[in-house]
């Protein structure tokens, strides 16, 4: 079903998006893979080594001229773009009353108006072809906010609100438009944090463990492969957040 098809992730040179971008070129997707700093070789040769196609691009997403040419060099390569997971996110944690103008639009400019700006390209590709899916990162923080991070949560309620609305407006065409709400999964984003809010956070948890990329990727797979859902938001977070 996805095999031959292409999947643009976004920021997936390491982390949730590394996972993805490995487990969609499985599925037999060519994969285009935008990084925004640097990127392995060795990420673009273990996705090769499924068989597919990696075409690495290095675009700022947060920059909507940059998003556009992501999106235009995805289908001018590849003729299709069924799969287009919005992943790049950064965080600047800081309490609100002591957050800089900069730490605020920075997080809101990556992470909202980024997923925006790739939507904005391939969702016109996407009503031409009359098919795709339409994946974006939120974050159970979207759902509950977290104290530090009101940028953040802002940015991945915003999400949220977006993912519903584009949902309704192309799923006359049947494209699917869902939002994945991890809690704590092991990256880089998360290794920063102290020892103390590690402990804190895991107490929160019933499963009583962090989460792996692998395991996001696993989710994103299967809402790309399922043609019912959509507009709804899947948390993956060992229980953090029942709704
Ligand atoms: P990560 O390890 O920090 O990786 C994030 C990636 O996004 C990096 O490769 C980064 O590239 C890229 N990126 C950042 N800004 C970008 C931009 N403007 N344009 C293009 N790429 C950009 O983070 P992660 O933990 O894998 O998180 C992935 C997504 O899941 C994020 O949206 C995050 O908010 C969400 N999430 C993560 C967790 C968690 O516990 N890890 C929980 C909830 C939600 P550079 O390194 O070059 O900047």
């Amino acid at each position: 079903m996805l095999s031959g098809k292409t999947a643009v992730i976004t920021g997936a040179a390491k982390g949730i998006g590394r996972a993805v971008a490995e487990r969609f070129a499985a599925e037999g997707c060519n994969i285009v893979l935008n990084y925004r700093s640097n990127i392995d070789d060795e990420v673009i040769e273990k996705i090769k080594s499924f068989g597919v196609e990696c075409l690495p691009f290095k675009a700022d997403i947060s920059n909507f001229n940059e998003a556009e040419e992501l999106i235009k060099t995805a289908k001018n390569t590849f003729g299709n773009i069924e799969v287009l997971v919005n992943n790049a996110g950064i965080t600047r944690d800081m309490l609100a009353m002591r957050m800089g103008e900069d730490e605020f639009d920075s997080v809101i400019n990556t992470n909202l108006k980024g997923t925006f700006n790739t939507i904005r390209f391939a969702s016109n590709i996407m009503l031409k072809q009359k098919s795709g899916t339409i994946i974006n990162l939120s974050s159970v923080v979207g759902l509950i906010g977290n104290a530090g991070q009101a940028n953040y949560a802002a940015s991945k309620a915003g999400v949220i609100g977006m993912t519903k609305s584009v949902a309704r407006e192309l799923g006359s065409r049947g494209i699917t438009v869902n939002a994945i709400a991890p809690g704590f999964i092991e990256t880089d984003m998360t290794d920063v944090l102290s020892d103390d809010i590690k402990k804190n956070m895991l107490a929160t948890i019933p499963l009583k463990r962090f989460g792996k990329a692998e395991e996001v990727a696993e989710v994103a797979v299967f809402l790309a492969k399922n043609r019912y859902i959509t507009g709804q938001v899947i948390n993956i977070d060992g229980g953090m957040v029942m709704n």
